[in-house]
């Protein structure tokens, strides 16, 4: 870092005042790789059948990489179809250019978010009568046909026609003139535990009521209704679970649910989250660091205080119990975790200097950090750290 020197002329006027002009890199960040989510979509492809469709989950900002993004690359890595949890999630994704046909996963029930998502083209999963009886309505007022899809429940128990009336009411359903039937679908509850292949699987199962519910109500006499089952875990077991189409999310962003890990797939994180050091202080031994002294230095100590904390997403109880990396080498951090920096234990490094960028998930060199890695420390799953980082992290997105 340089000094100012006090004879050098600034021109104070060039320096921006509002937030937007703000260096994203300022600070704390996440980096998003398009070039990553398009070949693991790509990849992921290349293992489905010929007419079996991609939907790219994209639901919570694309799993906190921005979904306008994700959906971008994922379109140009083959998607064809996206897939959101929100009526705002779908109308923000149309806003942005997206042309592909979008599904909202969440329910929607009251009229007037059906009319709303029926304007915005984007289609709702349907999982009763009532709400079929609206979109019929709605399609009846503007002379058109409702797309939608229809959920039945195989195991999930929320949402979805329950699976033992569903033959009854598809009858119904099917005399209705304005809506127009897209896709049926059903959500596995457990695709990825281990034993999702052993034929007495819930998983097993869940697929067995799926396929049966479908022989019963004849539906290969309709060619236009997209069949879909599987999510991430569920594409990875086997071709069994694609049918028509695959509504894909954390396999898409480089990480594999299933605990047996497949060693052809070849999957690559799209995220990296990083952080700028903001302080260096030396300490001597026996000097507490953070919140509740829970650290106590053992030595001498040279600490970087990071400008990320938990009001950015990194969960605090991951304290204590993660590396951060810098030049292929890990640190690690020490003390409490606090709502907007931590500290990492640097005395190793002679390189690290105020405004040094560090790694706290992605790789460099042979150093890989993973949301799997934090998942497992904090107790929790990886689609929950990914979710939970906040928007005060800027979205820079990188080729
Ligand atoms: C979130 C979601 C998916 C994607 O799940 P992943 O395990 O992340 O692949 C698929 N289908 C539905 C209904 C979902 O809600």
């Amino acid at each position: 870092m340089q000094i100012p020197q006090t004879n050098k002329v600034f021109n104070f006027d060039k320096y921006p005042t509002l937030e937007k002009d703000i260096d994203p890199k300022q600070r704390a960040w996440i980096e998003v790789r398009g070039k990553e989510l398009e070949t693991n979509v790509r990849h992921l492809k290349s293992k489905l059948s010929k007419n079996c469709q991609f939907m790219a989950v994209v639901k919570a900002d694309g799993y906190g990489h921005d979904a306008k993004v994700v959906s971008e690359y994922a379109i140009k890595g083959g998607a064809s179809q996206l897939g959101v949890a929100t009526l705002k999630e779908g109308i923000k994704l149309r806003s942005s250019g997206v042309k592909k046909p979008i599904l909202i996963l969440g329910n929607l029930y009251t009229r007037r978010d059906l009319i709303i998502s029926f304007k915005n083209d984007l289609m709702p999963t349907i999982s009763s009568i009532r709400e079929c009886l609206i979109c019929n309505n709605i399609g009846k007022h503007f002379g058109l046909k409702f797309s939608l899809h229809l959920k039945v429940d195989t195991g999930m128990s929320r949402l979805g026609f329950e699976c033992n009336k569903f033959l009854h009411q598809f009858e119904k359903i099917k005399s209705f003139e304005n809506i127009s039937i897209e896709g049926i679908y059903s959500h596995l509850a457990s695709a990825d535990e281990f034993n999702s292949l052993d034929p007495k699987s819930t998983t097993q199962l869940q697929r067995q009521k799926f396929q049966e519910l479908l022989e019963q109500i004849k539906v290969n006499r309709n060619q236009n209704i997209k069949i879909h089952l599987a999510n991430s875990a569920g594409m990875l077991l086997n071709q069994n679970f694609h049918f028509h189409m695959v509504r894909v999310g954390l396999s898409m962003y480089g990480y594999s649910p299933l605990a047996k890990i497949d060693k052809n797939l070849s999957l690559k994180p799209a995220l990296f989250l990083k952080a700028k050091v903001a302080f260096i202080r030396i300490i001597d031994q026996g000097v507490s660091v953070s919140y509740g002294g829970k650290f106590l230095s053992s030595r001498k100590t040279k600490l970087a205080v990071l400008s990320i904390g938990y009001a950015d997403g990194v969960p605090r109880n991951l304290s204590g119990k993660i590396n951060v990396i810098h030049n292929n080498k890990f640190y690690p951090q020490v003390g409490s975790i606090t709502m907007d920096q931590m500290m990492v234990d640097i005395t190793d490094s002679n390189e690290i200097q105020i405004g040094s960028t560090m790694i706290l998930l992605g790789s460099d060199g042979d150093k890989t950090i993973s949301p799997l890695d934090w998942a497992r420390e904090s107790n929790t799953i990886p689609w929950e750290i990914l979710c939970s980082f906040k928007n005060r992290l800027p979205r820079v997105q990188v080729d």
